[in-house]
């Protein structure tokens, strides 16, 4: 069999760019090793992570905010497994769907793990150990990434988990330790402590969520703590031991002294690794990095023209929408097309209540790169749209360049931030200064009009309300 385009992997970057290829008339074959599309996105990050966010949120806000708003409610309980097979069932409609897009575009599905043949040859290997050849005039790998962990911890997925386990657990942790204190760990942490498990995270960096804007990982320390999450930052973590149905975690902190953490489960999120195993990259002279990324040039195509990769295996943020934009940008190449990304202006989002967003630069890189720049922040609790909510912590920031008052960064800690940076983006995008932001008519009562007020104090100091 022939086709123009055969994608590896069906995550976001996969089964976006065999549509956008498909779309444009090429014909496209897509190989996935496991029985459901959607890669880590779909079925075990993205989509399973916000139905647990969700469902847990809706009990916190049950237990904690209800009586403020004077709604009664007997001593809300929950039912653990029964929100675990929504989340089940959330995620088998949404990989559903892609099936369904799938054959909308007419694009074949092979089951099994692809692995080169030669440079144009993919060897689709199934289950029952089968294997059939497929032909590709183009190549995209689209095999994403795996959970990473430390050289010393084994990951048992009983006690001692990745987020994978983490999102199919049978009962809520008692206490649940916390390796990591970025976008994965903070999320998981935040549904198991609404819950009501103990929650302990240890970083290694001064700060929590380190590659964010200071002043978002101050406040959201600040908000988090207030929901009893413990935050150990500046500890390196030298062992974990699971001694029956506990985890002991070891810890040497600033002064360097040993630090002692106990719980019923350890979740190790520090960061993913790109996945390359099983594709046999040597048979087609394919290059990885010494990380063991797939390297690309500014057209996403391998050191091999006629391959290319997406997403999560090549360098840059580990995020499903930078995949996706990814995999449009190749099958538009590959049309001849001059498709473009603009890297600065791929938003980053955490989904913990209050949320944060954030896009462009932070204060620390405009400083290192020597830009002159002014911020406007305005706070939330200022917004009509937040007291009448109850959701009063955070805040918008606006950076903008000193003298040509172009925006260079928004960051924000607040309700519903994670759909209100796309202001910010489309703003960038346009390369709008703080004036326009703060010059346009805003809907009241928003959060929104946090924007537009961050952006007048970045523009001219005076925001209206505050
Ligand atoms: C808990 C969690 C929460 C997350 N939340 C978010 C979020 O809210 N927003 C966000 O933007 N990102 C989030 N992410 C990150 C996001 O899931 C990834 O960035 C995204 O899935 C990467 O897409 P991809 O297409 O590069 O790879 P993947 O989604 O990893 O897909 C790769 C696919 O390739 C398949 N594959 C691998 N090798 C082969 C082979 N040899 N043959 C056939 N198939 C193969 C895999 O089985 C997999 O299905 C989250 C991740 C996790 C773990």
């Amino acid at each position: 069999m022939k086709y123009d385009v055969i994608v590896i992997g069906s995550g976001p970057g996969g089964y976006i760019s065999a549509i956008r290829a498909a779309q444009l008339g090429s014909k496209v074959a897509i190989i996935e090793k496991y029985p459901t599309l959607g890669g880590t996105c779909l079925n075990v990050g993205c989509i399973p992570s916000k139905a647990l966010l969700d469902s847990s949120h809706h009990y916190y806000d049950a237990v904690h905010h209800f009586e403020e708003h004077g709604i009664s409610v007997e001593k809300p309980s929950f039912d653990f497994g029964k929100m675990v097979d929504r989340k089940a069932k959330v995620v088998e409609t949404t990989t559903g769907g892609i099936k369904y897009l799938m054959d909308k575009n007419s694009i074949d599905v092979f089951e099994g793990v692809g692995s080169f043949e030669d440079a144009t040859h993919i060897k689709v290997t199934k289950n029952d150990g089968s294997s059939e050849v497929i032909e590709g005039t183009n190549i995209i790998i689209a095999t994403g990434s795996k959970p990473s962990t430390l050289p010393f911890i084994s990951i048992d997925k009983e006690r001692v988990i990745t987020s994978t386990e983490a999102l199919k657990l049978k009962e809520v942790p008692k206490h649940l330790l916390v390796i990591g204190g970025g976008v994965i760990g903070l999320e998981l942490g935040s549904v198991y402590k609404r819950l009501g498990a103990d929650v302990t995270v240890i970083e290694y960096a001064p700060t929590i969520t380190p590659a964010m804007d200071k002043d978002v990982s101050k406040e959201l320390t600040k908000v988090l703590k207030k929901q009893g999450m413990k935050f150990n930052v500046s500890h390196g973590v030298t062992s974990v031991e699971r001694n029956g149905d506990e985890v002991v975690v070891k810890a040497t902190n600033k002064k360097g002294e040993e630090v002692t953490f106990t719980g019923d489960y350890c979740l190790v999120s520090v960061g993913r690794r790109p996945y390359t195993d099983g594709l046999a990259l040597d048979k087609a002279g394919v290059k990885v990095t010494e990380r063991g990324m797939v390297e690309v040039n500014d057209h996403l195509q391998t050191n091999v023209s006629n391959i290319y990769a997406i997403g999560d295996v090549v360098r840059g943020a580990m995020l499903a929408h930078k995949a996706e934009e990814e995999g449009v940008v190749v099958a538009e190449y590959l049309a001849g097309q001059k498709p473009h990304i603009d890297y600065n202006l791929i938003p980053g989002i955490v989904y913990t209540w209050p949320e944060v967003a954030a896009v462009g630069k932070t204060e620390q890189e405009l400083k290192d790169a020597d830009i002159d720049y002014k911020a406007g922040k305005f706070s939330m609790r200022a917004l009509g749209r937040s007291r009448a909510s109850g959701d009063i912590d955070g805040f918008v920031k606006v950076l903008a360049d000193k003298n040509t008052d172009e925006v260079l960064g928004v960051h924000m800690v607040g309700a519903r931030v994670a759909d209100l940076i796309m202001e910010a983006a489309v703003a960038m995008e346009y390369r709008a200064s703080a004036e326009d932001l703060a010059r346009i008519c805003h809907g009241h009562p928003t959060y929104s009009e946090a924007v537009k007020e961050a952006a007048k104090a970045a523009w001219d100091g005076k925001p209206l309300n505050a």
